[in-house]
């Protein structure tokens, strides 16, 4: 099933998110909702907030094919800095440069409710980050370092493709 995808401003995106206790089939279909919903809209990341759903649960696949589900998300540890553009599916043509963590280690539980870890770097850990912020109910946004217009985005990409 695909959700209609919740935009700013709306209250259900500035959520602290619930904890995942017991992983249900429910949670699994959720997983896989979600899914469809972020691949319907071209999005390399969605929280369950972005969809009314106010539970610790996201997903990110920057890479096609390297999915990752994440419940329960806690970054455990994080270094460096990059400055990269970042979009949301809930706050529709608007972009900009957000600074983050260049790498991060990620503990969360998977739909399998094995506890993970994984060490992300680069647009991955931005992308994780991101998707974790929906979680404690902040968006990009309050985040933001210089807001890129849409008509420039392209040009921007060029400009920093090797940064
Ligand atoms: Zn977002």
């Amino acid at each position: 099933m695909r959700y209609p995808i919740i935009i700013t401003p709306d209250e259900r995106l500035r959520r602290q998110a619930k904890p995942v206790k017991v992983i249900t089939d429910e949670l699994v279909q959720l997983l896989d909702d979600l899914y469809e919903t972020m691949v319907a809209h071209d999005g390399i990341g969605i929280a369950a907030p972005q969809v009314g759903k106010n539970l610790q649960v996201a997903i990110v696949e920057v890479e096609e094919d390297d999915r990752f589900e994440m419940i329960n998300p806690e970054i455990i540890a994080s270094s460096g800095e990059s400055l990269d553009v970042e979009g949301c599916l809930s706050i529709p043509h608007t972009f900009g440069t957000v600074k983050r963590a260049d790498e991060i280690t990620v503990r969360y539980f998977d739909r399998e409710g094995e506890e993970m870890e994984v060490e992300a770097f680069g647009y991955l850990a931005r992308a994780m980050q991101h998707e974790i912020d929906h979680l404690n109910g902040v968006l990009f946004v309050d985040k933001l370092v210089e807001r890129i217009p849409e008509e420039d985005l392209e040009k921007y990409m060029e400009e920093h493709e090797n940064d």
